[in-house]
């Protein structure tokens, strides 16, 4: 049996696992990450690679190849990892890097392209030629695939279309330089600026952290059916936001299937209200709907390794 070993480096946490070409996960283990440079990820990624190799081990012998999905631009052609953010530029010859350290050839990707190929292979992929992916979660990002292929543009940069202006006007800066961006007010991050701008206009029982981290989008939620007037606001915008960048993409590349993965859909809440918003005139050729992924949404990140190592 081929396996193939998957990296998923997010923010907050790694994943390392092992699957089949069926997309079982066989084996995995969590490791915290938190990094703030690429060389400073790359001794993260080496660390948790040694660890999981002498604490977990394979299933059968050495996987057929290695993925990564990765923060940031990255070309997955020349497996050059080349920046994390625009104040962070360093590129680095990962793929290269780790398979000679390794021994097992190694593939890379940007993360939401990477579930975008878990979604191809695995998810709508199977009835959908032409299907775009969309995950809210700390930011916005989409996968587009046209006729089957993924667009990834001249620099690798398709698909930033959390910095589209969405008809939302809060007058909130993103890091971008524009305002009102998608991103600002819809995305983990955004709702948890929107809360903070906004908390002295609206009278609110919200928990606003004031150690760094971010406002509980559950929180949000849950208050936003009690009738906590900054939750519905925030909730109402970030709806909002979001069924107008769902159908900017449906004129674009003209998708049978949209899907949508992130921890700020996941749980079905915001889900309904994006499809109230959703006009039917724009929507009527999205033949299979407006979906949220059927790939378990912790591991999607994984999966989407694995494929990049399979180079599907
Ligand atoms: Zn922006």
């Amino acid at each position: 049996m081929d396996t193939y070993l998957g990296l998923d480096l997010g923010g907050t946490k790694l994943l390392i696992g092992e699957i089949d070409e069926h997309g079982n996960i066989l084996r995995y283990k969590k490791y915290a990450s938190g990094y703030f440079n690429q060389r400073a990820a790359f001794g993260i990624i080496k660390d948790s690679l040694d660890d999981y190799i002498k604490t977990v081990g394979w299933t059968n012998g050495k996987p057929e190849g290695m993925g990564i999905g990765l923060i940031g631009r990255v070309d997955p052609n020349a497996g050059v990892w080349l920046q994390i953010d625009p104040s962070h530029t360093e590129p680095i010859d990962l793929a290269d890097e780790i398979t000679g350290i390794y021994g097992i050839p190694c593939r890379i990707d940007n993360d939401v392209k990477s579930a975008t190929r878990a979604e191809r292979v695995w998810g709508v992929g199977q009835y959908s030629k032409d299907f775009v992916y969309i995950n809210i979660g700390t930011g916005i990002a989409v996968g587009t695939v046209v006729n089957g292929r993924q667009i990834r543009g001249s620099h690798f940069n398709a698909g930033e279309a959390g910095h589209m202006r969405v008809g939302v006007n809060l007058g909130i800066k993103c890091s971008c330089g524009r305002y009102d961006c998608v991103e600002a007010i819809a995305s983990g991050s955004g709702i948890d600026r929107c809360a903070r701008e906004f908390k002295s206009r609206y009278t609110t029982s919200l928990n606003i952290p004031e150690d760094g981290t971010r406002v509980d989008v559950r929180d949000v939620y849950k208050l936003c059916q009690e009738g906590d007037k900054l939750c519905k606001f925030l909730t109402d915008n970030a709806a909002a936001a979001i069924a107008n960048l769902i159908m900017n993409m449906v004129r674009i590349t003209d998708p049978d299937t949209v899907v949508l993965g992130g921890g700020i859909v996941s749980d079905g809440f915001m889900y309904q209200k994006i499809q109230s918003q959703l006009n039917k005139n724009t929507m009527r050729f999205v033949t299979n709907g407006v979906v949220l992924t059927k790939l378990n949404p912790e591991f999607i990140g994984l999966l989407g390794a694995a494929a990049v190592a399979m180079n599907k």
